[in-house]
């Protein structure tokens, strides 16, 4: 007997985010190398290793050197369908010594602002719950449709932590780290309470020398392979179940 099965087919799509883009430069190094360059450089790698690998698909949030908003990044991502966001940076400190990288996941607090937000928009809301969204709308309990995105939160938090967890995994292998556990702020694009996101820094394009690395497509190319790694090392340890989006 033959058994279909859809879902071995189900690919998970993970939305790249190239920090900045266009007019907003971003980080510029002493050596005039732009942050909104080297983002688009790795996440263009990055997308190219995800779709090489049948298992993933890569949505990019930009794939030429333009501007887009911190909200239509997460926009982009939910439209697509993307199951995990992960946007790219470069930092600056003005400590030239600073150096390494790091990897940030949503704090507690952004993440209580954006739901307070959320809860206010009743449109938002039904696009974040999908289908379940307008049932509870129509159904006009607030505080069901509070909790639902309260457990929908929680959840995108903790697989954010753990994602970045196996990233920083990955990246200690081949770059410098300058914080070695997941940091928690309330930076750009971790703030969509329904896509597990992160964001990474890859490393300091104010230290002279990592500047100079992060030029090199050799340096890019390790960092997307250490990206592409922990993420499949994610998904591995923990399928991602296609029905909950
Ligand atoms: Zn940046």
């Amino acid at each position: 007997m033959l058994l279909v099965c859809n879902q071995a087919f189900s690919q998970v799509v993970v939305a790249i985010d190239a920090g900045h883009g266009g007019n907003d430069s971003g980080a510029i190094g002493q050596y005039k190398l732009y942050e909104k360059t080297v983002t688009l450089s790795i996440a263009k790698k990055l997308a190219a290793l995800i779709n090489k690998d049948r298992s993933l698909k890569a949505v990019l949030t930009r794939d030429t050197d333009r501007y887009i908003s911190v909200f239509q990044r997460s926009e982009i991502a939910r439209d697509r369908k993307a199951n995990l966001l992960v946007s790219i940076h470069a930092d600056a400190a003005p400590n030239r010594s600073a150096k390494g990288a790091s990897v940030w996941v949503l704090s507690t607090k952004r993440a209580d602002t954006e739901l307070g937000r959320w809860i206010e928009q009743h449109e938002k809301q039904s696009e974040l719950l999908g289908g379940a969204g307008d049932a509870l709308s129509e159904g006009d309990n607030p505080f069901l449709s509070q909790a639902i995105l309260d457990l929908q939160f929680s959840y995108s938090q903790m697989v954010g932590y753990d994602l970045a967890t196996d990233i920083l995994q990955e990246l200690v292998k081949v770059v410098t780290l300058h914080k070695r556990a997941p940091e928690h702020a309330s930076l750009g694009v971790l703030r969509s309470p329904d896509i597990p996101s992160v964001l990474i820094e890859v490393g300091f394009i104010s230290n002279v020398s990592e500047e100079k690395l992060l030029r090199t497509d050799a340096h890019q190319n390790k960092i997307a392979q250490a990206i592409y790694r922990g993420i499949k090392n994610y998904i591995k340890a923990n399928p991602i179940n296609k029905e909950k989006r």
